[in-house]
């Protein structure tokens, strides 16, 4: 990707590419794929097998497939499949073919029956229970099925029958031959067919049986004609069968699989299975809620691909696994943001201000810089009049040592407009504060060179007559440590709904819009809850941040 350094040093993955094309290991172009299963939407993990996946496939002027792997029907579904086009899609990439392993069902089946002639493959009768019994553990070696040797012509026979629906779910299944005392025991005689009288999201009702995973996905890379295939450690365990599926079946020129560390971070979920179960809880609306991890919801949150694409180059590839701060993830929206946004005056917690010396009826109109690292991104107007609304906590009544913002008797800078000084603070009869009757003092107009005194303190505002109502999400994290245990534990409380006051310009933005709400963070319009009538802000990022890059 273009974000990515030049001259920085390689990583494994392409260490072991050079070789492969030193050596001329392969007849073919370096093709890598993106083989995720459409049983739930993409998330932040996957982006980074994406972003590895397709800018191996650029650097080496080869190409990448994005292959739906859906050879199991019960979760699968075609609404899972259009959702992981658009996130790939919106990512950057474009994929050379879109496949789907269940175009190869036929000729995985053939492979199969390769490997029963072969006297590779036999079928089995074992219950569930036999199975697992017969397995055998780490230290122990496990115990040949009695159905083992059967002969190849019966084992056709079966494996026929059982594609033609004879047979019940579990009552039988098609397993490798192999070595049931191999210490790796994904090699002691593994499943790689199974009964399932399950409709398919694309082959319907025309199979009841179907391949495993480590028998199928190796043949969906082959068939494909993949080199690398590149995958996250849990299948380092799974290469020897990977590789004995493509020998057995006789592949020339076979792919490799290449296993790398998968992406933790802290502080959030990172699974289909739990983001499902966030949902089916509650906790989260929605895949695209902007509080999940996922692609859908982080754009929906007001991350942009370049951010998510830099976090993904940041982090690197390796073996090891390890746990990423999530601050590092906002580092990068907040990076890419500030020199890509306008800024616009949101108070989130508004308290009135009256200018008690400013004369009523009258409005005048502040010039306010819409990004203060980037002149040309120029200025807009907004009105300032006698009453005003601050953040509530830009107030105290009896200030804490180094707060500079108002309290009675301080003056402060309203940013782009005046010097203001609290006089009077108004409360209602629970003694909350429901006002605050200040002074301005006019030679302090900003820009009007006015240099007489110093304030510490500056805080924004808008104007009360034309200020727009807006409301704010802001959210805090999926996952809080429990300060105790010092374990990671889900946050019950994750969503903070503002009923905010925005300068009037707002108006003109549309769902999708970006902002940095002056001196409180970026936020996006919402794209399904704001309407024309009344506007919804999601959160992105605050401002500030606690992760600084290592040197
Ligand atoms: P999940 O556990 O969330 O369901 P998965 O691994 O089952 O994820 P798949 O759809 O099978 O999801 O994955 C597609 C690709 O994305 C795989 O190659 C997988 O290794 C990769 N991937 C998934 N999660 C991560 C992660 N956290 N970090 C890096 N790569 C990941
Ligand atoms: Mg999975």
């Amino acid at each position: 990707m273009e974000e990515k350094e030049k001259n920085v040093s390689k990583n494994f993955i392409e260490t072991i590419i050079d070789r492969d094309l030193e050596e001329g290991t392969y007849d073919r172009p370096v093709l890598t794929r993106f083989p995720p299963e459409p049983n739930g939407y993409l998330h932040i993990g996957h982006a980074k097998s994406i972003c590895l996946n397709f800018s191996i496939g650029a650097e080496y002027n080869g190409s990448t497939n994005l292959r739906f792997d859906d050879t199991n029907p019960t979760k699968e579904s075609s609404e899972f499949v259009r959702s992981i086009e658009e996130d790939v899609r919106w990512l950057g990439f474009e994929w050379a073919s879109e496949c789907f392993a269940s175009d190869y069902f036929e000729k995985m089946y053939e492979c199969a029956e390769l490997l029963i002639r072969k006297g590779k493959a036999f079928v089995c009768e074992l219950t569930p229970e036999q199975m697992k019994e017969y397995r055998g553990t780490l230290t122990e070696p496990g115990k040949e099925s009695p159905y083992r040797d059967r002969d190849p012509e019966e084992n056709l026979r079966l494996f026929h029958e059982m594609r033609d629906g004879k047979y019940p779910d579990g009552s039988m299944c098609l397993r490798a031959k192999i070595d049931m005392s191999s210490p790796n025991i994904n090699m002691r005689d593994p499943v790689i067919y199974r009964i399932s009288h399950e409709a398919h999201h694309r082959s319907g009702d025309r199979w009841c049986v179907y391949p495993m995973y480590d028998f199928a996905h190796p043949l969906e890379d082959a068939i494909e004609g993949v080199t690398h295939s590149i995958c996250t450690m849990e299948f380092e365990d799974h290469r020897p069968l990977y590789d004995w599926v493509l020998r057995e079946t006789e592949w020339p020129n076979p792919p490799k699989q290449i296993e790398f560390a998968r992406l933790n971070i802290t502080n959030t979920v990172m699974s289909k299975r739990y983001l499902k179960k966030l949902i089916d809880e509650g906790a989260a609306e929605s895949w695209d809620d902007p509080r999940m991890p996922t692609i859908s919801g982080l754009r929906r949150r007001g991350y942009t691909p370049e951010a998510i694409r830099r976090f993904c180059s940041d982090i690197g590839v390796a073996k090891a696994n390890s746990v990423v701060s999530i601050a590092q993830l906002e580092s990068c929206i907040r990076d890419d943001l500030q020199l890509k946004v306008e800024s616009r005056n949101v108070v989130l917690d508004p308290l009135k201000v009256v200018i008690t010396n400013y004369p009523e009826g009258q409005t005048e109109e502040c010039e306010m810089e819409n990004n203060r690292n980037v002149e040309a991104m120029g200025s807009r107007m907004v009105p300032f009049s006698r009453e005003l609304y601050v953040e509530r906590e830009d107030f105290m009544e009896v200030p804490v040592k180094k707060y500079f913002r108002l309290f009675p008797g301080n003056e402060v800078r309203f940013k782009g407009a005046y010097f203001i000084t609290c006089n009077e603070v108004i409360k209602d009869a629970d003694g909350n504060v429901t006002e605050l009757r200040c002074t301005y003092d006019p030679e302090t107009r900003s820009g009007s060179g006015f240099n007489g005194r110093k304030v510490k303190g500056t805080i924004h505002w808008v104007d009360a007559a034309t200020a727009v109502p807006v409301t704010v999400r802001d959210f805090d994290y999926l996952k809080i440590v429990d300060e105790e245990t010092g374990e990671e534990v889900m946050n019950p409380h994750t969503l903070t709904i503002r009923h905010a006051m925005a300068e009037p310009s707002i108006l003109d933005s549309e769902p999708g819009s970006q902002y940095q709400f002056f001196r409180n963070g970026y936020y996006i319009e919402d794209t399904k809850l704001s309407t024309p009538e009344h506007k919804v802000f999601n959160q992105t990022v605050s401002l500030k941040s606690s992760w600084k890059p290592k040197k």
